[in-house]
Formats: C-alpha cells, sequence, structure tokens
C-alpha cells in the first residue's frame, strides 16, 4: 500500500498526509510539534489604533472582493464580448485575455486575502484568522472568503 507522506515541519520527521496536523499552510506530526513551531514563529499582527485598524481591514477586504468579481466573471466589459461573438478568431483571442485576466486577479485577491492576516490578528479576529489557518491548495478560497465577509462584517458593525 501507498502513502503520500509529508515532512514534519517542526522536527523533519516523515508523516503519513492524512495524519499530519495541518497549520498556516504546514504540515506538523504531532499537535505537540504544532504548538512549538507556532510559539517559535508567532503570527504577523498589525500595529495602530482599533479603529484605523478595523478602517484598513475593511479596504483591504474590499480590494480582494473586488478582484475576486473579476475572477467570477462581474465586471466582464459587455461591448468587448459582443464585439468578439461577431469574429469568432478575436473571440478566441479574447478568451484567452479574460483567462489571463482571472489567473491576475485570483493572485492579487489572494495577496490582499493575505495581506488581512496581520490585522484580523490585531484585532483579535481569531475565527477568521482560523479559516487561514486551515486553507490547503486542495481545498480553494471558499472558506477564507466566508471568513473575510464576516470579518468584514464584524470590522463594521
Ligand atoms: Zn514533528
Amino acid at each position: 500500500m501507498f502513502w503520500t507522506k509529508v515532512a514534519c515541519d517542526g522536527c523533519d520527521k516523515r508523516v503519513r498526509e492524512s495524519r499530519a496536523v495541518f497549520h498556516r499552510g504546514s504540515y506538523f506530526c504531532s499537535a505537540e510539534c504544532r504548538d512549538r513551531w507556532a510559539q517559535a514563529n508567532p503570527p504577523l499582527c498589525a500595529k495602530g489604533e482599533p479603529d484605523l485598524l478595523r478602517r484598513r481591514l475593511v479596504e483591504t477586504i474590499d480590494a480582494a472582493f473586488g478582484e475576486l468579481a473579476v475572477v467570477r466573471g462581474e465586471n466582464r466589459d459587455a461591448m468587448v464580448d459582443a464585439v468578439g461573438s461577431l469574429i469568432p478568431l478575436l473571440g478566441k483571442i479574447n478568451a484567452q485575455h479574460a483567462a489571463q485576466d482571472k489567473v491576475d486577479a485570483m493572485a492579487r485577491f489572494q495577496g490582499y486575502a493575505y495581506e488581512c492576516i496581520p490585522l484580523l490578528n490585531a484585532l483579535g479576529y481569531h475565527e477568521q484568522v482560523a479559516a487561514f489557518d486551515s486553507l490547503k491548495p486542495s481545498t480553494g478560497f471558499g472558506g477564507v472568503i466566508h471568513a473575510l465577509e464576516r470579518a468584514r462584517g464584524r470590522a463594521v458593525g
């Protein structure tokens, strides 16, 4: 039987992926190893007045969601699409540009999303930070998007 093994980021021990503890983009052989590592690598924490931090958080989240709208195609230029559909070749080129735009927008979304982490930590929004801690490449950003929506609600409410 073949098992996918990963190296523990705390002690380098090889562990089965399904049994490893996942935290902040790293695998660990045990909760103890994770806690030791987390203590040695404290999460980034923004400094400043809570009001200012909340305002920066809302701005960063809005910027992230703006990029997400591009990823989801909500900001697509309808005129370009209409022209593109009349000329098949142009349509194909536009589709390629649109695909690349979405990739770029996704990268920018991730950048803004990660910029929120020090702000969330500073404001004590631990539930929302947890969504980032458990983020795996294979699971996608659904949990993080939901957490950012919640964090925005907390910051303005
Ligand atoms: Zn370990």
